[in-house]
């Protein structure tokens, strides 16, 4: 059987930051915080938790230094851990502060903002509290309309269409196209496509993968929203597509006819679930 694992499956560039910082903050010896989990990945957040990191839901209940994970948190986080004198490290990924800085920028300028992404996720959380009032999230194509009968009705003459990171970079641009010629050119629209280029380049990857084999096998957490693009993308392509957290949950039955098989896995995959993933495949029986 061959096996074919995705050159960009596994941690990227800020979720390895987010978790190194953690682990170099265990380093000094002082208790610490993590407001949420730090990246979408339980066996993660587990090994931080076991190193001494206590993970919060609120805030209230930090009682020193807190970590402030890979996909930001709302603006108001951070006056109230001002409020409680609370030192805060900051490992919200770049490409999510520039989101931040864009949405906050074009709310000043009084835009309306169409954010591309899932409601309630963490990261669109935290870009909605930069937002301002006038915005709305679409998740697809079906709710487009909705946001356009908003904007006509508010005689909206500027709109900025942005998205979250992890969005899928086709619906993207299939939601521009829809959303310019609906609109017409009566109304100004700028558009940032700060899908981050690691997603998209790992979402291509997947894509060409998918084509190729019998059966993808997707690793990551089922929170993990780019992991779920993952699974998505594959299913569009390959026929078969497993969705897996870890080696354990891999049962092998499932490949015994495949002939070519592909391995994906989400960012925030530590590289390690991987390479369980790949041994168990091909029965050796070492796990790191
Ligand atoms: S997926 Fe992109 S935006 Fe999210 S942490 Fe990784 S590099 Fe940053």
């Amino acid at each position: 059987m061959e096996i074919i694992i995705g050159k960009t499956a596994g941690f990227c560039y800020g979720v390895e930051r987010a978790v190194n910082g953690a682990k170099e903050q265990q380093t000094r010896n002082e208790k610490t915080y993590c407001l949420g989990e730090i990246v979408h990945n339980k066996n993660v957040v587990n090994d931080l938790k076991n190193s001494g990191i206590e993970f919060i839901e609120n805030i209230e209940d930090a009682k020193g230094l807190t970590i402030i994970r890979a996909h930001g948190v709302k603006k108001e986080i951070y006056d109230k851990a001002k409020e409680m004198n609370i030192e805060i490290k900051d490992l919200t990924c770049p490409s999510v502060l520039k989101i931040h800085r864009i949405v906050a920028e074009f709310a000043e300028k009084g835009y309306y903002i169409i954010l591309t992404g899932k409601k309630n996720h963490p990261e669109v959380i935290g870009i909605e509290s930069y937002c301002g009032d006038n915005y709305v999230i679409v998740y697809d194509e079906g709710e487009i309309e909705e946001a356009i009968d908003i904007i006509k009705s508010k005689n909206i003459e500027n709109v900025l269409l942005i998205s979250q990171t992890t969005y899928s970079s086709k619906k993207f641009d299939k939601i521009e196209e829809i959303i310019k010629e609906k609109i017409g050119d009566d109304i100004n629209i700028e558009v940032k496509k700060t899908i981050c280029p690691s997603t998209e380049i790992r979402q291509k990857e997947t894509e060409d993968i998918a084509k190729q084999v019998d059966i993808m096998v997707i690793i990551g957490d089922r929170k993990s929203s780019n992991t779920n693009k993952l699974y998505d993308i594959s299913c569009e392509f390959c026929n078969k597509v497993l969705f897996i957290g870890n080696a354990e949950e891999l049962n092998l039955e499932e490949l015994k006819d495949a002939k070519k098989v592909g391995i994906m896995a989400g960012a925030s995959t530590p590289k390690d679930d991987i390479v369980n993933v790949k041994n168990k495949i091909l029965g050796v029986s070492e796990y790191v």
